[in-house]
């Protein structure tokens, strides 16, 4: 099988309507290619809750990589066989995006962020930092095979057999040269803790490092990004002072301690949960 085709679109070229669109967000690519990875892992743990997957979940963590002109972002989720790269990626992800910037183009330039999540942009807005992007992927079915998509940024995308032995799927974004800075390893720390810190299943980041001979060096630790837990899901009765000084402490490690603060826990007329923090103001 190896097949070659045009994205489900009419436009010439959307690329740069997204980048346009999104100009301001280029940023938020990250959380949308970690959260795909992430729902992947959550998917295939409820398939095996159910009893439909029987086989090893294995290692159910998400892991990020930045080399010189590549960021990857690979898991072990359920993955995504050819056809299903046809209708997610090659059919369905585009258009909808394609209907909202066509409706919205000429509006305010905050019209363009609500695409993103409502029609499946998420996946797309990679290419508002990379130049290419592939998709390697081996589905939990049985039987399946593992696939290889490419697309340079044109509508124009390339799909075809590959190697991959383990299941879920591995994206790799080509950093293109105005968005060098995005293949930086601080940058993409910044881009985690503000993006991926509260995420349900571990994000992973390099390895930990520790303090040795003057100079920070790599331990053999996994460094995991999401390992506090989001304290506004605890009850607050269980909850003491300490805790919520704590948590703000990790959330701003430079900030001084809060005056006070208020744990919301609402069920009527919505759900809300959520910790509201009073920062002292310097001098007054
Ligand atoms: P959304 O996540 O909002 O549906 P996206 O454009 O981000 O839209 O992704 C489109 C679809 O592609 C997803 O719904 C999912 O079916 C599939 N997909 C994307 N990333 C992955 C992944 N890492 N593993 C498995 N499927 C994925």
């Amino acid at each position: 099988m190896k097949q070659k085709g045009t994205i489900g679109v009419t436009t010439e070229n959307i690329f740069p309507v997204i980048k346009k669109f999104l100009y301001s967000d280029h940023e938020i690519f990250l959380r949308e290619i970690v959260s795909n990875a992430v729902d992947a892992t959550q998917k295939l743990k409820t398939l095996a809750s159910k009893g439909e997957f029987k086989g090893e979940i294995g290692d159910a963590t998400v892991r990020v990589k930045v080399d010189k002109k590549t960021i990857t972002v690979s898991d072990n989720g359920i993955g995504m066989t050819a056809e299903e790269i046809d209708k997610y990626i090659n059919q369905i992800a585009l258009s909808g995006a394609l209907d909202f910037i066509q409706k919205y183009e000429g509006e305010s330039e905050d019209a363009g962020k609500g695409i993103i999540g409502h029609f499946g942009l998420g996946f797309y807005s990679g290419f508002m930092v990379a130049e290419k992007v592939t998709i390697g992927t081996l589905s939990w079915k049985e039987g399946a095979e593992a696939v290889m998509w490419s697309c340079d940024g044109s509508p124009e995308y390339e799909m075809k057999p590959c190697k991959k032995e383990d299941r879920g799927t591995v994206i790799t974004l080509y950093i293109g040269d105005e968005e060098k800075e995005f293949a930086q390893k601080q940058r993409i720390t910044e881009l985690l803790n503000k993006y991926c810190k509260f995420m349900p299943v571990p994000v992973i980041f390099g390895k930990e490092q520790e303090w040795k001979d003057g100079k920070y060096v790599d331990t053999d630790k996994d460094n995991v990004i999401n390992k506090v837990e989001p304290l506004w899901a605890k009850k607050p009765a269980d909850l003491k002072d300490e805790d919520y000084k704590e948590f703000y402490k990790t959330l701003y490690p430079m900030a001084d301690e809060p005056l006070f603060h208020i744990h919301l826990n609402v069920d009527y007329p919505f759900n809300l949960t959520g910790i509201l923090y009073f920062p002292k103001i310097k001098n007054n």
